[in-house]
Parts: structure tokens; sequence; C-alpha cells
């Protein structure tokens, strides 16, 4: 089966843990601290590969870990930032977050994305020496590397779009009006795979169309084949909307093209909206009253209508030219927008709990959403040290450490950082 959609699980590196050690040299009674800070773990990063054409390789990879940072040392020492991954995927993915469904980047105009970022290293105590402070024990953790569950859908990226029941002649279409050569049968889904033909107009115009396997009733709701084939009609700037005018199995061709349009619709309310032609194929099969019935028919609904034989290409070029004429009038291939990720939403009370208890005079504060906010600050920021009281503020931590009785030069303790609490 053609592999065009696929979830993986990834990692980026932890940051390397901040080291806590002195200073020590002969003659020298103590030292100052001199941990160096960890190193950055690796990130991983998406890169598009224009030799690929499917998801073919997630089937049998499905987890993804860059390396962590290295501990940062004594002697000022930083610990050594990891490499970068790679995961290679063809143009036209798109991503996704798995938990959530958001869009996290579309691989179809740019060449690489970062897509989990690693973690910081941990700062050292060098950093932890203040006027008060001169033997800091204390050094940061690095933070983790961002992990997603994600899944890649493979989107095409064709301007035109054939579709239509089995058997009504797409393949015979694409293969004669382009150099693909897509399996032409005369049985139902010979096509199992999009095939992707460019069809020259002269030296400087061309545009890609996507033989996509045939549909059938229900393939909207997900029953039988077609609907996964759906998401590849997707970014179709244009779809030619194919008819077997002779109705040669039995089928009305007015009804079989409702019937596609019904599932359009059900798959997608805005793909029955986007701009089709009717390619009335096998002619040859039929007489002239039909195709003028069938021409009145789709002339009353406003969609141009061109009457063809695929196989000795009789018509196509009129319809082609057709085409050609409209994809010039209509915007460029889509290209989705990143969603941007969700604020967490400090307002709601389970998102902001918190706990403080004391012990041997320090207000050791607990709250795990903190961590996430701590993995930010560096102690060594201005800026950075004003946004952190200003969420201790906001999340009412600053309130309740008063309430528990908290006075000026008492130790407060959030997790790995210590300060001394000033009204
Ligand atoms: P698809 O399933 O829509 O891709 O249809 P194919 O292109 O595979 O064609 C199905 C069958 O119809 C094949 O046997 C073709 O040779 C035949 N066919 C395609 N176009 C025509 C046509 O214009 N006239 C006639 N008589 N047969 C056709
Ligand atoms: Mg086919």
């Amino acid at each position: 089966m053609f592999a065009d959609i696929a979830t993986i699980f990834v990692k980026a590196g932890n940051g390397g843990d901040g080291a806590v050690t002195f200073h020590r040299e002969k003659y020298v009674a103590s030292g100052g601290p001199d941990g160096g800070d960890g190193g950055k773990g690796g990130d991983i990063i998406l890169e598009v590969d224009d030799n690929l054409s499917t998801l073919a390789d997630f089937r049998y990879k499905r987890k993804y870990f860059a390396e962590n940072g290295q501990k940062g040392s004594g002697g000022r020492c930083y610990g050594k930032w990891a490499p970068n991954l790679t995961i290679k995927v063809p143009r036209g993915t798109v991503v996704y977050d798995n938990a959530t469904n958001r869009l996290i980047v579309d691989m179809s105009d740019k060449e690489t994305f970062v897509l989990a970022k690693g973690g910081k290293g941990g700062f050292g105590n060098i950093h932890f020496a203040t006027s008060t402070r001169q033997t800091p024990r204390f050094a940061k953790a690095g933070a983790p590397g961002e992990e997603y569950e994600i899944r890649l859908e493979l989107k095409l990226l064709a301007d035109v779009g054939l579709i239509g029941f089995p058997n009504v002649g797409k393949s015979t279409l694409i293969s004669v009006v382009s150099m693909a050569k897509p399996k032409i049968a005369n049985y139902h889904f010979t096509t199992l795979t999009p095939v992707l033909g460019v069809v020259r107009m002269d030296e400087e115009n061309s545009f890609v169309m996507a033989d996509i396997p045939g549909l059938i009733e229900g393939a909207g709701e997900g029953i039988g084949l077609g609907h996964e084939f759906l998401r590849h009609v997707d970014r179709c700037r244009l779809l030619v909307h194919v008819i077997d005018a002779s109705g040669s199995e039995g089928r009305d061709p007015i009804d079989d093209f409702e019937k596609i349009n019904r599932e359009l619709a059900v798959f997608d309310e805005e793909l029955a909206t986007r701009p089709q032609i009717v390619a009335a194929n096998k002619c040859d099969l039929t007489d002239e009253d039909k195709i003028a019935e069938l021409k009145e028919y789709f002339d009353k609904k406003g969609i141009p209508f061109f009457p063809i034989m695929a196989p000795i290409a009789e018509g196509t070029d009129e319809l082609i030219n057709y085409v050609a004429a409209e994809l010039a009038k209509l915007p460029p291939i889509k290209v989705y927008e990143s969603e941007p990720e969700p604020e967490p939403d400090y307002s709601k009370k389970t998102e902001r709990d918190f706990s403080i208890r004391k012990e041997d005079g320090v207000f050791i504060v607990e709250a795990p959403w903190l961590l996430k906010v701590m993995e930010t600050i560096n102690p060594n920021e201005y800026d950075s040290l004003q946004y952190f009281e200003r969420v201790l503020k906001m999340s009412g931590i600053l309130a309740a450490l008063v309430k528990a009785g908290v006075q000026e030069g008492d130790t407060v303790s959030i997790y790995d950082v210590e300060f001394d609490y000033v009204p």
C-alpha cells in the first residue's frame, strides 16, 4: 500500500545539568564557585528530501531521539552541545501534533524546520554567586527536550486533481496528456497510488496533474477505498471530474457526478466548492444526443464541459488549454499555515495549583506548572527575573507566602531556585 500517513514519536535531547563545583588551588583556602553550564540537547529537525515520494520509511522506524547535552563541570567548563537529529520527509508532508491535532508545519515551501527543541543546559553554580551567597550550593538542572507524538500526512502538490468513479478513464487521460505512465486496466481500482504527471504546455508553462484513485460511495465517511486518497485532492486548485458519458458500466453519468460531489462534501465542505471541469469520456461508446443532453445539464450548472475520447487524445487539447487558462487565474497551490501553540491558561484553577510548606525556616513552594516557566528563566538577567516575579504575583504565590508568614530575608525555595524574600 501507498504510505501517505505515519505516526511517530520524537524527543529532542535534554540539556545537560549545570555543575556545582568550587575552585581549588594550593594555598587558596576556599575558592569560589566555578561549576560550568550544561550543554544544550540536540534538536529534532525536519528536512525536505525531493527524492522521497512516500512516508514508507516511517513504517519501520517510529521513534526518534536526539542526544542529550553533556553536563557542565568544574573549572568553568561548559558541557558539550549535542548534535541535532535530522528526519527526512517528502515535500508536501503536513505535520500535526497527534494529541491536539494542531497543525505544526507544512513542509511544502520550506526546506527545514525545527520540530522539537533540545533543552537548554542548566546554569552551573558560577551563576549563583551573590553578595549574600558566596558559596552557592545549587545549580540548575538541564531543561528537558521537547517531545511529541506527531502525525505526518503527505498531501500531494498538484495543480489539478482527476476525480471520478473507477474505470471512467482517469488514468488513460493523464497518460495521454503527460509523461505519467499509470496502470490502465478494465477493472476497478487499478490505481492504488496517486500518480503525478507534469503537463507541458510550452517551454515555460506546465502544471502538475494528479490521478487520484477512484472514489466510491461512502468514501467520504471512510467506507471503502477512496477516503484516504481525498487528502491528495486537498491542495488541488482545480478538479477535472471525469465521467463515463456512455454509461458503459450500467450507471448514469449524471448520477455518478452528483454522487462523487456528495462524497467530496462529506469529506470537506470546502472541497466540494473547488472549481470543477467535466471531462465526458468514452464518447466513442455513445451518441451525439447523449452528449448534447449531458452538455445541457452541465451548462445549466455553469460547469465547463468537454467531451473527450482519452485513448486517442480526442478533445484532450481543448480540455488542457482550458485548464491551463483557468489555472492562470487561480491562486497558487495551498500551503498550510502553522497553528500557534496554545498558551497554558494559568487562570484555570487546576493549572496554577501550588503548595507552600515551611521546613527548617525555609519556605518551600511546589507547583509543577512552574517548572516549565522556570526553564526559561535566566537568573542573571534582570528582565527574566522580573518576569518570574510577575508570574509569582499573578498566580497568587506571593500572596500565599505572606499569608504563610514569610518575613523579609526569609529564604524561599522553588525547586532549584532559592531567593531571599523582599516585600
Ligand atoms: P480509471 O479507473 O478511471 O483510471 O480508468 P482507466 O483509465 O484505467 O480506464 C478503464 C478502462 O476504460 C480501460 O480499459 C481503458 O482502456 C478504457 N477507456 C478509457 N477511456 C476510454 C474511452 O474513451 N473509450 C473507450 N471505449 N474506452 C476507454
Ligand atoms: Mg486509474
